[in-house]
């Protein structure tokens, strides 16, 4: 299947995924309580089968799933691509027993999930993080120190943690950790953020886990959360996608109805150029993202760049589309409720997490010049 091309039954899917998130979740989302997570919109997703669907699909589904629900519902979408982030290192890594325990009832959107990496000392840095993990007899650890800007906390039922194991080893002493939330010495935080979803920090206070808790292997937790974020990237572009692609219908839409000049302000050549250049743009980043994902499915060398490149692409794309949506829209879309006050605080936050724009050139660059030293 080329990159550039949906099959009909995938065309299809995005369209009934459109719609259940316009008909079925919307309604949720606009009831739920700002900054909390909204447990009847994940159940929701979870008896939609949509939450299963991250366990059993490939990274060109998750895109698709992603880009269609931000069509209609970034509040969903957001809870389901949170659940796929935080739950991912248990699928990948997680024991039999974790795997039992937990995943079954993130499908369902019983439990909630949370990925927790940055700290305040480290964010783009990621390998400098200092949550440690001290021993504490044989295959014992008490965690630590503290998360932060941690999506779904504090209300998520787990975290997936990284923590120090091995001090001064950088990104090779990092070990993932799951820790359920009623561990002993773990509390948080909600932050008040300009991002609609729940947000907050993670305080540990010498809270005890075992080697029954580790993901993957002691010292080589990186690994985990990079595999992850390079899943992920791609379909962080999607969501960007899905919101630039909504900002340019309701563009065109306002443009061809409201009248200015004696016309409608779709006749002025400048208005109908700027709609041809969000829709440029919005074609030329959902490619990227699906060339991404595709490279991903296929287990290709040059997953890190084409998912660096499809994520910068894609958010910097939207935030294009999102403004240029506005200004053509004039005072309404600043209105409080509107579809676009709602998209401007929504696509600011993409370029930044998951690694800012600024971290994916370096990656794209790093890629680009290991290849030339690989060639000499
Ligand atoms: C809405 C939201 C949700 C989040 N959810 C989560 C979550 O669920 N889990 C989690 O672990 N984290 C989460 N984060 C944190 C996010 O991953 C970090 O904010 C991000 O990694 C950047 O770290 P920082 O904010 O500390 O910025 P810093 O690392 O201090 O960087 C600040 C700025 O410096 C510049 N910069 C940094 N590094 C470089 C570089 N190498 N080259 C050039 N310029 C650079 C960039 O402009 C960058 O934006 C979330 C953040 C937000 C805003």
């Amino acid at each position: 299947m080329p990159a550039f091309s949906l099959e009909p039954a995938q065309t299809a899917w995005c369209r009934e995924l459109r719609t259940l998130a316009a008909d079925r979740l919307r309604p949720l989302a606009e009831k739920g309580e700002p900054g909390h997570v909204n447990r009847p919109l994940v159940a929701e997703l979870g008896q939609l089968g949509l939450l299963s669907r991250l366990f059993t699909s490939g990274a060109l589904d998750l895109c698709l799933m992603r880009e269609s629900l931000a069509y209609a519902c970034t509040e969903a979408e957001t809870a389901l691509a949170l659940q796929g982030l935080g739950a991912h290192p248990v699928h990948a890594h997680g024991t039999p027993s974790q795997r039992e325990r937990w995943l079954p009832r993130v499908a369902d959107g019983i439990a909630v999930a949370a990925f927790a990496l940055s700290e305040p000392g480290a964010g783009s840095d990621a390998a400098a993080l200092s949550l440690t993990a001290d021993p504490d007899g044989p295959s014992r650890w008490r965690l630590t120190g503290e998360k932060c800007w941690i999506s779904n906390a504090p209300e998520a039922d787990f975290c997936t943690v990284f923590a120090r194991t091995t001090p001064g080893a950088g990104a090779r002493g990092v070990t993932a950790f799951l820790v359920p939330a009623d561990r002993p010495g773990l509390t948080g935080t909600a932050l008040d953020m300009l991002s609609p979803h729940p947000i907050g920090s993670l305080a540990f206070d010498a809270v005890p886990v075992t080697g029954d808790d580790v993901l993957g292997e002691v010292d080589r937790g990186f690994r985990v959360a990079m595999g992850t974020l390079n899943l992920f990237r791609p379909s962080v572009g999607a969501f960007a996608v899905g919101m630039a692609q909504a900002a340019l219908d309701a563009t065109l839409a306002h443009t061809a109805q409201r009248d200015a000049f004696g016309g409608k302000l779709k006749d002025l050549q400048t208005v109908a150029h700027q709609v041809a250049e969000m829709a440029l743009r919005t074609e030329a980043a959902r490619l990227m993202v699906y060339r991404a994902a595709t490279a991903y499915d296929e287990g290709a060398a040059d997953v890190p760049k084409r998912a660096a490149m499809a994520k910068l692409l894609a958010t910097e794309t939207a935030q294009y589309v999102v403004d240029t949506a506005v200004q053509l829209h004039g005072a309404r879309a600043l209105r409080r409720g509107h579809l676009l006050e709602h998209l401007y605080r929504e696509v600011r936050a993409p370029r930044i997490y998951e690694g800012a724009s600024e971290v994916q050139r370096g990656i794209i660059a790093k890629e680009l010049y290991a290849n030339v030293e690989a060639a000499q």
